[in-house]
């Protein structure tokens, strides 16, 4: 390795490590001050008051609202019952009789009780608080959302809200190594300066996209990416510009590719525990994106990354769609060597193409070869084509007879009888047996322990000076068309992955303070 190379990885595992407070700027109570709440007044008039918006789904709003909640003694048996529901959806619902007796102002509780223990009896694993949680949300959104809107605690909201909506700039982060390379541009590890939280920053050069008119493309990635909140998709966290450059802030994962993991450590495939894991969390990725009527067409190893714990995301959703009302897509779009028969076909698909693409990556995973393809060897595209379209593929002494069951019925040609496509969609794949030992519940709240945790010592990608420079394009000028493109892309903080970001970080903690007694802090004060 060269010393370059040797000087930028240990500058980025320095700040790793020193993630969170450590890597904070030394001003930065001053880069996340308050506004005095007059200034706040626009945002008063012209945020949505909607409750499940404001308290459920932000998480400082959740938070605020808590705090104001367990500011009155009327309200801490609800907020105490919302807590311990959350709660129990995570921990298998052990105490479900305790806390349904703790809260006797809940209205028919009995029902509840009995509801509870009736199907948590027929089924263990289903969100049996469910309809519970519902009434205690319709109950709260009722006069107490309006007393808390009118409290220091929604000021609060408000001031946490003014900062998160303040312009971004490349002065809010640091940049360390390179990571990697995209059709667009680069690809780096950055730091926001404000909290020490490390994040990648996929940078997309404006020459580029306009030479290549990759308008739509990049938008497109960005507005699915902002719509999504889940743990097994990289998130979102800011989009923004720089003179040369559209950047799209996203989830630092610094595991490594699963392409990576594959071929390049040991001999190529994984252990049967490490495939399930990764199929089984990415078989949750994909029921997410579905539900939101998204599909992603871009499966394959290189497109799935592993956190420093072990847990993966999907990224890269420069081919994703969104399906409007159960409609189909057409076109061949995809990796050669993943595409479904549908897609290759030029027929009408929908999800079907994903569960495919499932598919590959779990014979991928297992045979160290993606299908229908022998070591080393690299087929024309339109051979390839042939071999998905009439070959059938083979199963060596690597597959269990469960994985093979799994990879034949997800790599079925005919999506109408393709594992996941018969009317249950992701659920059936999730009752495979290959996945019996799987608790999805678990997994969904991130309270599985990852088989394998990447060497936080390690950096998992290729030499700095092993990444290809990115040639620059000449000949491009841009104008007043672009400029209006551009201000849509760069919308700054997106709301829920900031506040996360303040909350891990610990600076909601140390800044939202109030004054003495439970008093306005003078910032709040008229
Ligand atoms: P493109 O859409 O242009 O192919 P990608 O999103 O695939 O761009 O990013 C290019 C490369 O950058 C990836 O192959 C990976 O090495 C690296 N990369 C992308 N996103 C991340 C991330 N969130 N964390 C770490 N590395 C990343
Ligand atoms: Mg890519
Ligand atoms: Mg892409």
């Amino acid at each position: 390795m060269e010393i370059d190379s040797m000087v930028a990885n240990s500058a980025l595992i320095r700040a790793r490590e020193g993630g969170g407070s450590k890597g904070r700027s030394w001003k930065w109570k001053e880069m996340l001050r308050f506004p005095h709440i007059s200034q706040c007044m626009d945002l008063a008039m012209n945020i949505e008051r909607d409750y499940y918006s404001l308290c459920v789904k932000q998480p400082i709003g959740k938070k605020l609202f808590e705090l104001f909640c367990r500011s009155r003694p009327e309200l801490q048996n609800y907020i105490s019952l919302l807590d311990a529901l959350v709660h129990f959806k995570l921990k298998n619902m052990i105490y479900s009789i305790f806390i349904v007796r703790n809260t006797e102002q809940l209205k028919a509780q009995e029902k509840h009780e009995q509801s509870c223990i009736q199907s948590l009896e027929l089924n263990p694993f289903k969100d049996v608080f469910h309809d519970c949680r519902e009434d205690l949300h319709k109950y709260l959104s009722g006069e107490t959302f309006i007393q808390y809107q009118e409290s220091m605690f929604f000021d609060r909201f408000l001031q946490w809200k003014s900062i998160e909506r303040s312009p971004i700039t490349k002065h809010a982060f640091r940049q360390y190594r390179l990571l990697g390379k995209g059709g667009f541009g680069e690809v780096w590890a950055c730091q926001v300066r404000a909290t020490g939280m490390m994040y990648a920053c996929k940078k997309l050069e404006k020459t580029h996209v306009k030479k290549r008119k990759g308008e739509g493309m990049a938008l497109n990635e960005k507005q699915i990416l902002e719509g999504l909140d889940s743990r097994f998709v990289v998130n979102l966290a800011y989009a923004y510009e720089t003179k040369h450059a559209l950047c799209m802030v996203l989830t630092m994962m610094s595991g490594g590719d699963l392409k990576y993991h594959i071929h390049n450590i040991g001999s190529p495939g994984l252990d049967k525990e490490r495939v399930r894991f990764y199929a089984a969390e990415v078989c949750c990725g994909l029921i997410h994106l579905h539900q939101k009527s998204i599909l992603y067409r871009d499966l394959k190893p290189e497109n799935i990354l592993l956190d420093d714990n072990g847990h993966i995301r999907i990224s890269d959703l420069g081919l994703a769609v969104r399906l409007t009302d159960g409609q189909l897509v057409r076109g061949r779009v995809g990796t050669v060597g993943y595409m479904a028969p549908e897609v290759i076909g030029h027929k009408h698909y929908g999800m079907s193409a994903d569960w495919w693409g499932l598919g590959c990556l779990i014979y991928e995973m297992t045979a160290g070869q993606p299908p229908l393809r022998a070591r080393g060897e690299h087929p024309k595209p339109s051979e390839m084509e042939r071999r998905i379209l009439t070959e059938q593929e083979e199963y060596g002494d690597k597959f269990s007879k469960q994985v093979k069951d799994l990879c034949s019925s997800l790599l079925n040609k005919d999506p109408a009888q393709r594992l996941g496509c018969r009317g249950s969609g992701g659920t059936e794949v999730q009752s495979h047996p290959f996945f019996e030992k799987v608790n999805f519940r678990m997994l969904e709240a991130g309270l599985v322990e990852p088989p394998f945790k990447p060497d936080p010592r390690l950096v998992y990608c290729s030499d700095v000076q092993d990444i290809e420079e990115f040639s620059s394009v000449k000949g491009v000028t841009l104008d007043q068309t672009d400029s209006n493109f551009y201000s849509q892309f760069i919308t700054g903080s997106v709301p829920i992955t900031w506040q996360n970001e303040m909350i891990e970080t610990g600076c909601f903690r140390e800044l939202n303070t109030f004054g003495p007694e439970g008093s306005r802090s003078p910032d709040l004060d008229w």
